[in-house]
């Protein structure tokens, strides 16, 4: 399916903005309204930015001198994760390299 521009009749093509696509003339520049044109090509968010996994990923988790409460070992690794409603502060998890405990920290 081809458009072509209300002003200048040159053909319009899909631009990539983000994670979004607009349908944008080639020649002048105009930007065609959304919905004017079928929604097919716009890509799939591949992952959702700002999401931490637990459990995997380990490797890339920071680590810190924090003392584990359950085994004394001092190397924690830490993230921060969203547990409950988004306007409140994200909670602090820490889990032990050596004993795998893991333990939060409100903020
Ligand atoms: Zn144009
Ligand atoms: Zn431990």
């Amino acid at each position: 399916m081809v458009e072509f521009c209300k002003k200048c009749k040159s053909m319009i093509i899909p631009v990539k903005k983000g994670s979004s696509v607009i349908m944008k003339c080639r020649k002048c520049g105009t930007v065609m309204k959304k919905g004017a044109i079928s929604m097919k090509i716009i890509e799939k968010p591949k992952q959702s930015k700002g999401a931490i996994i637990l459990e995997k990923d380990d490797v890339s988790l920071p680590l810190i001198d924090k003392e584990c409460p359950k085994c004394e070992h001092t190397r924690v690794y830490w993230w921060l994760q969203q547990t409950r409603s988004a306007d409140e502060p994200p909670t602090q998890f820490f889990r032990c390299e050596k004993c795998n405990h893991v333990w939060r920290e409100y903020k």
